[in-house]
């Protein structure tokens, strides 16, 4: 058993951490109150290879693994939880078009979406469904040319920014069976967005609703086969939860570093505050929580690059365990900071407002425990 990263690993860590150090921490402040993160950011987001890590080389991806993602967005989300998080989405949807996509739609979005000049955002929740995702009612009925969507999809972090929307759509009866995965292309008439939603964190990722009012696309834009969305949706999810895991993972990781730099430089009762062994304790309870948060988050990386059959009650697991304990980290160093440590100016009040939302997407923490128990209690039968 070897849990060291390899070379290769540990330089695609640090890649990405000097691209967040660089480029990312320094804005990520000033992107939160714009409300939008630059386009231009992601081309050279592009040039790393991070707009496609684990397409596949042959469709002009990176063919990284999944525990080479979770470095990634555990490293870049050192800077910015929001901006990686929105990375993340952006490429579930290349990896969906990827794997399920027919060669005609991968030469078509892929040469764009890889570079990250064209973004793509994912579309499945609806005002009225949400953990019960396969209860969705936006409908894309057959038309000569192709499909004819209407409906509404609530919470779409690129609305109105992207170029495109990977739309989960009824085209058959009610349940999972009767839903397709469809391309909605950015300017395609009767495609329309609600305004900005003010949200607690996550603040820099435009987030809006997508309305579609007989949005008309092309055979072509049929994502795999006609029944299969849900499953490809479903299926997208398993390495979406890492990623926010190791979003969640690597902004704890800041926060604690800085805390512990906070904690040599203020002092109280005549010491420096990590001189109290109350405080020293905690420091501790926090390194060994966010270890075990690691080991656990690249061992569920490691059954899904495997293929292993609990791949997807492990990504769950992880999801549940990484995110609670990076923001009860979070809100711990926000403790620790004092006063200073809600102002701002610290970053830390940041960190704690991007976590939250890690709890409630991609599965909320209750339907990871769905899963987790549905698991157990298939394999005792
Ligand atoms: C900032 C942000 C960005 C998002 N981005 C996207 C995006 O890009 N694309 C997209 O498709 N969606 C996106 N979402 C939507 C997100 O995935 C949903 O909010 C999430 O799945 C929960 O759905 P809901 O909000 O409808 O809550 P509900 O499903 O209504 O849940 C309400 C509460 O009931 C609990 N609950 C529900 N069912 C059960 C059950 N069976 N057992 C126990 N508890 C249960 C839930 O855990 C939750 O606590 C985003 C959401 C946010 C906040």
């Amino acid at each position: 058993m070897d849990f060291a990263l390899t070379e290769e690993q540990s330089a695609i860590f640090d890649m990405a951490k000097g691209f967040g150090t660089d480029r990312i921490a320094p804005n990520a402040a000033q992107w939160e109150k714009d409300g939008t993160i630059p386009r231009d950011l992601w081309p050279e987001v592009g040039e790393l290879g991070f707009g496609g890590i684990y397409v596949s080389e042959e469709a002009g991806g990176a063919g990284l693994s999944r525990l080479d993602g979770t470095l990634i967005f555990e490293a870049l989300s050192q800077s910015c939880a929001s901006v990686a998080a929105f990375l993340s989405i952006h490429n579930m949807c290349c990896a969906m078009i990827d794997k399920f996509g027919s060669d005609e739609m991968k030469d078509r979005v892929l040469p764009g979406a890889l570079p990250m000049q064209t973004i793509l955002s994912y579309c499945l929740t609806e005002p009225g469904s949400g953990s019960d995702a396969a209860a969705l009612k936006t409908k894309a009925d057959r038309t000569n040319e192709g499909f004819s969507l209407t409906g509404t999809k609530a919470f779409i972090s690129g609305g109105g920014y992207s170029d495109a929307y990977i739309v989960m759509a009824r085209t058959g009866d009610g349940g999972p069976r009767g839903i397709s995965a469809i391309l909605v292309e950015d300017g395609t008439e009767g495609l329309s967005f609600g305004g900005l939603e003010d949200k607690m964190g996550w603040r820099s990722q435009p987030t809006r609703q997508v309305q579609m009012d007989e949005c008309r696309v092309p055979a072509a834009n049929l994502l795999g086969e006609e029944g299969h969305g849900f499953k490809y949706a479903m299926a997208g999810l398993d390495g979406g939860r890492l990623n926010i895991a190791a979003c969640s993972l690597g902004a704890a990781q800041a926060a604690l570093n800085a805390t512990l730099a906070y904690m040599g430089e203020r002092k109280a009762f005549g010491q420096s505050i990590d001189q109290f062994q109350a405080l020293q304790f905690r420091i501790a309870d926090m390194e060994i929580e966010l270890e075990a948060a690691r080991t656990f988050l690249r061992q569920a990386a490691w059954a899904l690059d495997e293929g292993q059959a609990d791949a997807t009650k492990r990504c769950a697991m992880a999801k549940k365990f990484v995110t609670e304990a990076g923001s009860r980290i979070a809100d711990q160093c926000l403790q620790l900071h004092g006063g200073y440590g809600y102002l701002a100016d610290y970053g830390i009040e940041k960190i704690v407002r991007d976590l939250r939302v890690h709890q409630i997407l991609e599965g909320t923490n209750e339907i990871m425990r769905l899963i987790v128990a549905r698991k157990m209690l298939e394999a005792r039968a």
